[in-house]
């Protein structure tokens, strides 16, 4: 998982931030100190062991956002159609004005999952302008994107020409600002009316393959957050043109390193830190083999629904669990870190009742292979986690322990010594 603990007690408050990255097991005092900053500021969450919180989804590394400017050409023709062949989402990065995509096409892609989010209307320096042009600007073209492009809520905006304005007023409209220092987040940035981004294309710093992946190595060693900024693509004219070609081994890199680097939108990202910090998560209930567990935040739900990933280790006599909030199954791994087999889940803050239930999920032996000398090649599929004894018979109704096998990901391919003309093999979960 390219991960090692990455247990977490969040806690963020006035500016201040309270948050801590264990690497071992956390002390109840540190669970109590950050309930009272929590108490004192009124902002932050808390998640008790043995609750951990992932810094990014699914506990990856690092998280990445690719961000398209100026609405150029080839984002739509050759940009986005590379993305949805990856699964990935971009941010597309958009003046209302000058310019100006024209809805259609910006619909389309927030229609494919993509963000559409503010470049202000007339792409002019903020820095420039009084409080009342900035307001102008800034909510101006919110409006205009929130009013054409339905699916989505424009939460974001990139400054022209990297040009913070006053970050007060960029506050009252957008989660987040992007500017172009070319620095590294942090897992929580000091102040998100400034995140950083990396120029990328002939007049930046990004244009190979390795640049992205360099940078992208960099967020992982410190759980950070790396955003590229791209303008043009080929010869359509935009500024700073990257080669598609360049952009193509980027995602394909991206895609078959996905336990590591978390692809996603700006917003998203924004989201998730958010809701992160902001969590409560407490258990409400445990009958032995049924926890129920509410994960609250006091963020507007109608704009902080991204899922955030807990896990825990499973109880003990539990091969698997089942998740699902309200009455509805939701995605759960279960998986080794260091010597503790875990549940890992996502769920949405304030979307209901957690409820994680002790399963056993079947357990099979197939593709059986005979091979000499005398030894016979089997698959075993179970529960990832989850230790089997292999018990072999000669008659059905005598067997005796072959070996146990605790299985790493979900299916293994086992060898066992074939010492008899016939004989039978059967797997049985081992508590
Ligand atoms: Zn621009």
């Amino acid at each position: 998982m390219g991960d090692e603990m990455d247990g977490t007690i969040y806690g963020q408050g006035l500016g201040l931030v309270a948050q801590r990255e264990h690497t071992g097991v956390k002390t109840r005092a540190g669970c109590c100190l950050t309930l009272a900053l929590s108490t004192w500021f009124s902002l932050a969450g808390a998640v008790s062991p043995p609750y951990e919180m992932g810094t990014w989804p699914a506990f990856r590394s690092a998280a990445l956002s690719f961000t398209f400017d100026d609405s150029c050409s080839n984002q739509f023709v050759l940009a986005i159609p590379m993305f949805n062949r990856a699964g990935f989402k971009l941010t597309l990065f958009s003046c209302t004005g000058t310019l100006f995509a024209g809805w259609p096409t910006l619909q389309d892609a927030a229609a494919r999952g993509h963000e559409v989010a503010s470049h202000t209307v007339t792409h002019v320096s903020l820095g420039g302008l009084t409080d009342a042009q900035q307001v102008a600007e800034l909510k101006n073209s919110q409006d205009a994107i929130n009013a054409n492009v339905t699916t989505q809520r424009c939460v974001t905006l990139a400054y022209p020409f990297c040009v913070e304005g006053n970050d007060a007023l960029t506050a009252q409209y957008y989660l987040a600002a992007r500017t172009c220092s070319g620095q590294i987040m942090p897992s929580t940035p000091a102040n998100f009316m400034s995140i950083s981004s990396y120029v990328c294309g002939s007049a930046g710093s990004v244009q190979t393959l390795q640049n992205f992946t360099s940078l992208a190595n960099s967020a992982a060693s410190s759980k950070g957050w790396c955003v590229f900024l791209i303008h043009g693509l080929d010869s359509d004219g935009g500024y700073s043109p990257l080669p598609s070609a360049t952009l193509q081994q980027t995602v394909n890199y991206f895609s078959t390193n996905q336990n590591k680097f978390w692809v996603q939108t700006f917003g998203n990202v924004v989201r998730y830190i958010q809701e992160r910090n902001a969590a409560f998560v407490g258990e409400t209930g445990n009958d032995g083999d049924r926890i129920s567990l509410q994960v609250t935040n006091t963020l507007d739900s109608a704009v902080f629904n991204y899922p955030i990933t807990l896990r825990r280790p499973l109880p003990a006599g539990w091969p698997g669990a089942a998740v699902s909030q309200n009455d509805q199954r939701v995605p759960a791994q279960m998986l080794y870190v260091g010597s503790t087999n875990y549940v890992m889940f996502d769920v949405v803050p304030n979307g209901g009742e957690v409820v994680l239930a002790r399963e056993v999920l079947p357990v099979m032996l197939n593709n059986p292979v005979l091979s000499t000398p005398a030894s016979f090649k089997l698959r075993l599929e179970g529960q990832a986690g989850a230790r089997y004894a292999i018990q072999a018979s000669s008659d059905l109704v005598n067997w005796s322990p072959v070996q146990t096998s605790t299985l790493v990901s979900a299916a293994t391919n086992l060898t066992l010594p074939a010492l008899e003309a016939r004989r039978y093999y059967r797997a049985q979960w081992a508590p």
